[in-house]
């Protein structure tokens, strides 16, 4: 399953991939898991369909007016003068007009009502006129307008929405409208997480010189919560063999994936290496971006290891840009979408290295109505601040040898509408 073909220069931790790469190698790697369950179409919000849902119905399910006015069979129109029909009666939404629309007459309809049998075309009630029983139509009406055809939406059979789909609220509401009350779901991925360093102390103890609180399991536990994810928090690990070792090998057991923080980084920790050599099969990968250059990713017994950095702002860069999209296509998600670069201006200059990708963190807003995006201060990879302050990163890539003023530049935005 890992290319091993690596291994042969005997220093897997020396693979240098680029962002694309790295990506792509993930979610090739992964396959979905086959579990699945029934919920109630409420509780499928965020879920991924295990199954197509099939249309056990035509949606619409009857010839209906899409607005209020009058129903008639077009071919009583007069041509290019207007028309006089006679009104036999009412068509409401759920009350439908039982009788048949001839020659010459009309049923006033309202919107979502059933087409009466005969009828064809709706005019609409504004460019009429209404005189002692009897509608005037005037002239310039197309046949079949301003009605909704049987099947239209989506006919009897036809699959409504495919497997590996992720249900939002359109889904919810597509799902109702077929009656489908239990949804067959991807059951939930199970996503064990931990922090390892000597230097870490959970909230809630007071700091000891040269301690730091661990942040990373608060955003992780946010990331992973926002993926729909049912998480294992395991807490702190410090850096020493027997202790991390031992959290992988249970991590392991119950999890489909786990995620570490810390201790990827060149030389240190060593034998976090040793171990996930000694417990699966990993890669060490150094990627040619910034934030988030060191990586581990593999298998240790049957759950799928990202060994993310420990700086936090690159725990989020990798995650999102990489871990993502592997946990998604883990959970069953089909396609996996790309997430799409919007192109703004940059309203202030940017200091850049050619030859690696880098996001920054950035605030996009219409300033004189054109969309420009400016970087939000201290781009430390261990300064949060300005990863709270900012609503997309600023993606520059490879060849991009810094940016002025003006300059064309691309963002992703954190946040979608729904
Ligand atoms: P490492 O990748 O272990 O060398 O860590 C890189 C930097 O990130 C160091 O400054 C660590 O103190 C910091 N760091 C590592 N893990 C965490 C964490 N869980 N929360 C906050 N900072 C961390
Ligand atoms: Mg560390």
């Amino acid at each position: 399953m890992i290319d091993t073909s690596s291994c042969a220069s005997n220093a897997p931790e020396n693979i240098a991939l680029s962002a694309a790469q790295a990506r792509q190698r993930m979610i090739a790697e992964v396959t979905p898991i086959v579990g699945h369950e029934f919920v109630p179409v409420r509780s499928a919000l965020g879920r991924i369909l295990a199954a197509d849902i099939i249309a056990p119905h035509d949606v619409p399910a009857h010839d209906n007016s899409a607005m209020d006015g009058y129903a008639i069979c077009f071919d009583s129109l007069a041509g290019d003068v207007e028309t006089r029909l006679s009104v036999v009666g009412t068509a409401f939404a759920g009350n439908a007009f039982s009788g048949q629309v001839g020659k010459g007459q009309a049923v006033r309809i309202m919107t979502g009502a059933v087409l009466p049998a005969g009828a064809d075309t709706v005019v609409v009630q504004e460019v009429t006129r209404v005189e002692s029983g009897a509608v005037f139509i005037p002239s310039g009406q197309r046949h079949g307008q301003n009605t909704r055809r049987a099947g239209e939406d989506l006919a009897r059979g036809a699959v409504a929405l495919a497997a590996g789909k992720r249900i939002g609220p359109a889904e919810l509401g597509l799902i109702a409208s077929l009656g489908i009350a239990e949804v067959d779901v991807k059951r939930r991925l199970r996503v064990a997480f931990f922090s390892t360093g000597d230097e870490l102390t959970s909230i809630g103890n007071p700091l000891a010189p040269g301690e730091i609180y661990d942040s990373n399991r608060y955003t992780l536990h946010g990331l992973l919560t926002r993926l729909g994810a049912d998480i294992i928090d395991m807490g702190v690990v410090p850096d020493r063999p027997e202790a991390l070792e031992a959290t992988l090998a249970e991590a392991a057991l119950v999890a489909d994936a786990i995620i570490t923080t810390g201790g990827v980084s060149v030389g240190e920790a060593d034998f976090i290496k040793e171990i996930l050599a000694k417990l699966g099969e990993v890669r060490f990968w150094k990627l040619n971006i910034k934030p988030g250059r060191p990586m581990a990713f593999g298998k240790v017994g049957n759950a799928w290891l990202f060994g993310l950095p420990g700086n936090p702002v690159a725990v989020m860069v990798s995650y999102t840009q990489f871990a993502l999209d592997a946990l998604l296509r883990l959970s069953g998600l089909d396609p996996i979408p790309e997430r799409p670069l919007l192109t703004v201006e940059a309203a202030n200059p940017i200091k850049k290295q050619a030859g690696r990708r880098e996001y920054l963190r950035g605030t996009v807003a219409a300033v004189d109505g054109r969309w420009q995006v400016k970087t939000t201060g201290n781009q430390g990879s261990g300064v949060l601040r300005s990863m709270s302050e900012a609503n997309c990163f600023v993606v520059l890539p490879e060849n991009c040898a810094g940016i002025q003023v003006g300059d064309s530049v691309q963002v992703q935005l954190f946040e979608g509408i729904f």
